[in-house]
């Protein structure tokens, strides 16, 4: 296997911040990046090496960056799988484009979960208006109604409670093709991000556990607060998923633990995932830099968590007429503040996050909790 060396140039399709955290890691080790982004002013786009403004299938673009990149990653799993074919064809890809083909689309997703044996929520596909029979499966209700494409954050999502909403339901997504699930009563969300080379080597991120916010990821703690045993059983299933997939690069792999212990995966995101920003702060290795690492052939780095971490999430709504107080954040001196350089703050628009260092979970979270609550009550008043 080709070890591409600091110094190559790498590319990356989509322009988030994601891929401004995996653009920084990249050059911290002496790496350049030329970002490929529809945008012209992105989080990534801004800080890499070299921009091209161009659309996804855009195959001019595509040539120009695969034939200047030693290697090229994604930060986006909505990226046109033909695309990442395309790219191959010039230099080493990763993840692939079958991997991400599947994790695109949560009909695939679902198949390709359920067919190789992994626990999912029941589910029933609702390709169109005539799928809408009232006599689709009663176990499903209360459930979910996702659209299979494009979802994010919760949006492109319904609750439905009887199968006598349902078409109601529908036609408020639109009528685009979509997946009927069933509502689980959780206990807790987890997610487990996991690493593996071209070489076949696993390294395991410390699991997460996860709250959410109106379908939106708000805290994130390290480490979770469940047993062992099935943190465990956790990390067994998202190697096998990714072994499954033949998968190389990052991939998260996202839990619902349920009352009974049963843990049942919610979807898998071909990428570092926003639930592992703690890294940055808390591992010897954070998640990006082991983006670097698989897609370059480097040998992977430790994931070894030096202490307990809590993130949370900073949405566009803190921004309500200026700029939250930092200063209640920065005077904590095991507080880390990361802005992705957003201009505009719309409401639910992941402009940053911040994590707390310390000895335990607890003391992390109440931290900051307390953090969160002084910020907001800034802007309010
Ligand atoms: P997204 O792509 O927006 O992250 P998810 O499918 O992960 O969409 O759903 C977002 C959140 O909604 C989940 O993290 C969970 O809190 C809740 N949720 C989704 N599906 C279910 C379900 N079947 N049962 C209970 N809660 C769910
Ligand atoms: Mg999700």
């Amino acid at each position: 296997m080709m070890t591409i060396m600091p110094g190559a140039m790498l590319g990356l399709l989509g322009g988030g911040q994601l891929g401004r955290m995996f653009t920084m890691a990249a050059q911290c080790m002496g790496y350049r990046v030329t970002v490929l982004d529809a945008s012209k002013d992105s989080p990534a786009g801004c800080v890499a090496d070299r921009f091209i403004c161009a659309d996804y299938t855009d195959r001019e673009a595509l040539h120009e960056l695969g034939s200047t990149c030693a290697g090229v990653t994604t930060e986006f799993e909505n990226i046109p799988s033909d695309s990442l074919s395309l790219l191959a064809d010039y230099c080493v890809v990763s993840p692939d484009a079958d991997s991400v083909a599947i994790a695109q689309n949560r009909i695939a997703e679902k198949n390709f979960l359920a067919g190789n044996g992994f626990p999912v929520a029941a589910f029933t596909v609702i390709q169109d208006s005539d799928s809408l029979s009232l006599e689709t499966s009663p176990e499903l209700f209360p459930g979910i109604l996702k659209i299979s494409r494009f979802g994010y954050d919760g949006k492109g999502q319904a609750r439905v409670n009887h199968a006598a909403d349902l078409k109601a339901a529908f036609a408020s997504l639109n009528k685009e093709v979509c997946v009927l699930e069933q509502r689980l009563p959780l206990k807790k969300e987890i997610s487990v991000i996991v690493a593996r080379g071209f070489d076949n080597a696993f390294s395991i991120f410390p699991a997460v556990e996860n709250q959410h916010a109106h379908g939106i990821l708000d805290v994130s703690i390290v480490p979770a607060d469940v047993p062992q045993e099935i943190i465990q059983r956790a990390n067994e299933v998202a190697v096998r998923v990714a072994e499954k997939l033949d998968y190389r690069g990052v991939l998260c792999v996202e839990f619902f633990l349920l009352a009974d212990g049963q843990l049942v995966i919610n979807e898998i995101a071909p990428r570092p995932h926003n639930s592992g920003h703690y890294s940055i702060d808390a591992c010897v290795t954070s998640q990006f830099e082991q983006q670097v690492r698989t897609l370059c052939g480097l040998p992977l780095g430790s994931t070894e968590r030096y202490c307990a971490a809590v993130m949370v999430n900073l949405l566009g709504d803190l921004w309500q007429s200026a700029d939250p107080d930092w200063r209640q954040l920065l005077r904590h001196p095991f507080a880390k503040l990361h802005l992705y350089g957003k201009r505009e703050a719309r409401s639910g628009r992941k402009m940053g996050h911040f994590t707390v260092l310390d000895k335990t979970a607890e003391a992390a979270l109440e931290r900051a909790l307390e953090i969160k609550q002084l910020l907001n009550i800034n802007t309010s008043s």
